[in-house]
């Protein structure tokens, strides 16, 4: 079986959301399927079970839903990369750039250590703004980020070359354009 456009073929587009003109690439089908979402998971399981990993960071909200299972499955811990003001204890905060205005997301100071080998989860990359966003927090705590990993890439929009090309390997199983 091949399990990328398996998983690729419960993804469903919802046209028009958030807003119009926009294809959204909804997950919760994937994630509703015991046996697609078990896929999933074993997919990224296997990817990363004998890489040494000591930490799986996952990106509000949809990589808190992948990189909390993924971390359980590898016995490491989990640690999430918040929307700014969600976190209780001291933060530090990268700032980046939407299609309308700015974001930030957060990550407590004592979230890593130098040195932890990291792999950073989320759903979908598109301009990948997001994701180079947690790879910047998990740097300044001194992380060795080994992967970025999400479920989806959306190549048009460019950010799957951006993540890489600064130097952060990309995995994602499926793509649309
Ligand atoms: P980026 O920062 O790469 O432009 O956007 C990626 C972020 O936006 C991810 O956190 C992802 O969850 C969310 N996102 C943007 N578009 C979509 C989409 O079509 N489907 C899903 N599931 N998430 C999206």
């Amino acid at each position: 079986i091949d399990y990328a456009s398996y998983l690729k073929g419960w993804i469903r587009a919802v046209p028009d959301w958030p807003h119009k003109g926009v294809m959204f690439r909804d997950i919760t089908p994937l994630l509703q399927n015991p046996k697609t979402f078990r896929m999933l998971i074993d997919v990224f399981v296997h990817r990363y079970m004998d890489q040494d990993i000591d930490l799986i960071a996952g990106l509000d909200a949809r990589g808190f839903i992948i990189g909390s299972v993924l971390a359980y499955e590898l016995n490491v811990g989990f640690v999430p990369i918040r929307k700014k003001g969600k976190l209780p204890y001291t933060t530090i905060a990268e700032e980046y750039e939407l299609e309308y205005g700015n974001a930030t997301v957060e990550m407590h100071t004592d979230a890593c250590k130098p040195g932890d080998r990291v792999i950073l989860v989320d759903d979908l990359v598109a301009t990948g703004g997001t994701m180079m966003a947690g790879y910047h927090l998990l740097q300044k705590l001194g992380a060795d980020v080994i992967e970025a990993a999400a479920i989806i890439e959306l190549p048009e929009l460019g950010g799957g070359k951006l993540v890489r090309e600064d130097g952060l390997p990309l995995f994602t199983i499926c793509s649309f354009s």
